[in-house]
């Protein structure tokens, strides 16, 4: 038996692999796993250029847990290593690579899913390391190194019969998670899930039927349990898949999920290499819960889900997997936004994005409109952030009107041009956030001749913004705004019915019945058949409250301020209520208007609300 020194010169680096990450421990597993899968497809390479002699066998890694002997072994019947080689590989260039990673990102926590580390990483929970190995390589003798978590090693010979590597981890006190069946399974699942040579986790039980008809048995068999699946369909060509398979392969990523809309399969060479698949989700509203669910994989190892950096804000509502080499891993997370490489990734991805939404637009304008409540938050939400897709995205960028009728912005613009152009010359483009609430201002707007659009998603704020502000000459205007009306007053302004006295006495009449603060009352000269009384807001007041609110400040500074519009044409207002003879049945009248407006908005509430009703009982009886 030898005994040897790793390192001579150099600090002693274990005690700071022990500390290092401590929150992200588990990674040894897939640094160890991604090695014996190293050392199996170099096999394979070998076995292909004629290079290893015979038959290859039985390639599969094992995992093991041996709990008594506080032992986690994985085991690969790859290539393995001679004497001479485990001296350059582990004790020279892992070490050195080790500490020149520790050296590097002592202080950084945030390097891309912690690559880099390799074999060492091993010490992070175990205080003894065995590495029993055997070459392929004919005549071979096998070699144990032996290292317990201390520069120094000791490297014997010994009789393993069979080709391979076993790593043998004796898991210290801290650590002791690792030996557990349960965490050792979701670690596999989360790091080894498509891996390309075979994983095998203990055994499985299946069911099999034996026989057939009436004399079929259900059978209990134990197999292997193979932990991953060897060929993901993003490996594949995009020819050989089925639209089954990109769902089913979903599925395997999101058990449980909604089946996703469509899908765009990555495939690229030059300039980097990317596989990958992402799938645009059924998104909703409730966006926010979808985001952050691509995984980032470097040649079918699991790297990260946080891929933030590398797509772009708004791609993170896709899902799916990316899979490239050429995403620097040991890297900070800010120099990674820095990296040419990644830039153009980021660049090719929204292309590819922009791409495939297009193209689904132009074969099938139907079947687009019918995805775009999902579609549509993704691709306001690159518009909002991404000046490139902007361009790439307007012409298929959708409006829907509140009779369910779907037009690219640019068509929506000319179809209300004659009719909806202010004084300002800009398009007026009339919007609800909520057609139920806003009933009767849309019927109000629609008996004008103008369309009005729904903009009810919890991005239509930024959208209409990010529109007016690129667009220009187009302006966004609730319907339920006190602005809407100056677009009739453009062309034919209404006179009223109502001398200038008559006028004065509606006004003070209904002053009086105001009582909410906040409210201002108008007079209008509105067509007979508009609401007497409504409810209507200043649009720029409005819209700074909603930034305000959108800023986390719930109960802007702003008071609630909003005008009580008074159709003076109206036959309550002109008629009815002038030929009252008492001031009381006057009084009552208004206040009954007022009221009816405040209860179109949700206004009234509480015991005005009670009182309110009770009053339109006791008027009924
Ligand atoms: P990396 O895998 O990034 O090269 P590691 O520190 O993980 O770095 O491993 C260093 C070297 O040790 C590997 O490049 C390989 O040559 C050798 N090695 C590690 N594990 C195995 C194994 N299971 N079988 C054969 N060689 C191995």
């Amino acid at each position: 038996m030898q005994k040897g020194n790793i390192s001579v010169q150099t600090e002693n680096i274990f005690p700071i692999i022990k500390k290092f990450l401590y929150s992200d421990h588990e990674i040894f597993l897939r640094e160890l796993i991604s090695n014996a899968v190293d050392a199996t497809t170099k096999l394979k390479a070998l076995a292909a250029r004629g290079e290893a002699k015979g038959d290859m066998g039985d390639i599969t890694i094992e995992v093991l847990i041996e709990e008594e002997a506080s032992r986690l072994i994985i085991r690969d019947k790859g290539i393995g290593m001679t004497e001479e080689e485990v001296k350059k590989y582990l004790n020279q260039v892992a070490f050195s690579s080790a500490q020149e990673f520790l050296e590097k990102y002592k202080d950084e926590s945030s390097i891309i899913g912690n690559f880099g580390l390799g074999f060492y990483s091993s010490f992070m929970v175990a205080d003894k390391v065995e590495v029993v190995t055997r070459s392929y390589q004919e005549g071979a003798r096998g070699v144990t190194w032996t290292c317990e978590g201390d520069p120094e090693y000791t490297l014997a010979e010994n009789d393993k019969e069979n080709r391979g590597t076993d790593v043998i981890l004796y898991i210290n006190e801290e650590n002791k998670e690792f030996l557990q069946k349960n965490r050792i399974e979701q670690l596999l699942d989360k790091y080894c899930k498509f891996l390309p040579v075979p994983i095998q986790f203990g055994t499985k039980t299946e069911y099999i039927t034996e026989g057939e008809g009436d004399d079929a048995k259900e059978k209990e068999i134990e197999v292997d349990n193979i932990i991953n699946n060897i060929s993901p369909a993003w490996t594949k060509q995009p020819t050989d898949l089925k639209e089954e398979d990109y769902k089913a392969f979903y599925q395997e990523l999101y058990p449980f999920s909604a089946p996703p809309l469509f899908w765009i399969h990555l495939n690229i060479d030059y300039p980097f290499h990317l596989t990958g698949i992402l799938y645009f989700p059924k998104l909703g509203n409730n966006f926010e819960m979808q985001k952050n669910k691509i995984q980032l994989y470097s040649n079918q190892v699991y790297v990260t889900d946080n891929v933030k950096d590398i797509v772009p804000e708004f791609l993170t509502l896709l899902h799916g997997v990316i899979d490239s080499p050429d995403i620097p891993l040991n890297v900070s997370r800010s120099y990674l936004q820095a990296d040419t490489n990644v830039r153009k990734i980021t660049g090719y991805i929204t292309k590819k994005v922009a791409d495939k939404l297009s193209e689904l637009y132009k074969n099938d304008k139907e079947g687009f409109e019918s995805k775009w409540n999902d579609v549509g938050v993704f691709v306001k939400y690159g518009l909002i952030s991404d000046e490139k897709f902007y361009e790439r995205a307007l012409p298929f960028t959708l409006v829907k009107n509140v009779n369910g009728d779907y037009a690219t912005i640019e068509a929506y613009k000319e179809k209300v041009k004659a009719n909806q152009t202010d004084k300002y010359d800009k398009i007026v483009l009339l919007y609800t956030n909520s057609p139920d609430g806003h009933h009767s201002f849309i019927e109000a707007a629609q008996a004008e001749g103008y369309d009005v659009l729904v903009m009810d998603n919890v991005i239509d704020n930024h959208f209409m913004q990010q529109l007016e502000y690129k667009m220009q000459g187009i302006t966004f205007v609730r319907v339920d705004s006190d602005t809407v009306d100056n677009l009739v007053q453009k062309d034919e302004k209404k006179e009223s019915v109502l001398s200038e006295e008559q006028q004065k006495t509606v006004k003070e009449i209904f002053e009086k019945a105001v009582t909410e603060a906040g409210g201002t009352v108008v007079l209008k000269a509105l067509s007979p058949e508009s609401q007497p009384v409504a409810i209507t807001r200043p649009e720029f007041l409005r819209r700074m409250k909603e930034m305000q609110a959108l800023q986390g400040n719930q109960f802007g500074e702003f008071p609630d301020s909003f005008n009580v519009v008074v159709n003076s044409n109206h036959p309550l207002v002109a008629g009815k209520l002038l030929r009252k003879k008492s001031e009381e049945g006057k009084a009552e009248l208004a206040e009954y208007l007022y009221k009816l407006a405040l209860l179109d908005q949700g206004m009234l509430r509480g015991s005005n609300l009670t009182a309110f009703i009770k009053k339109s009982l006791d008027f009924l009886k």
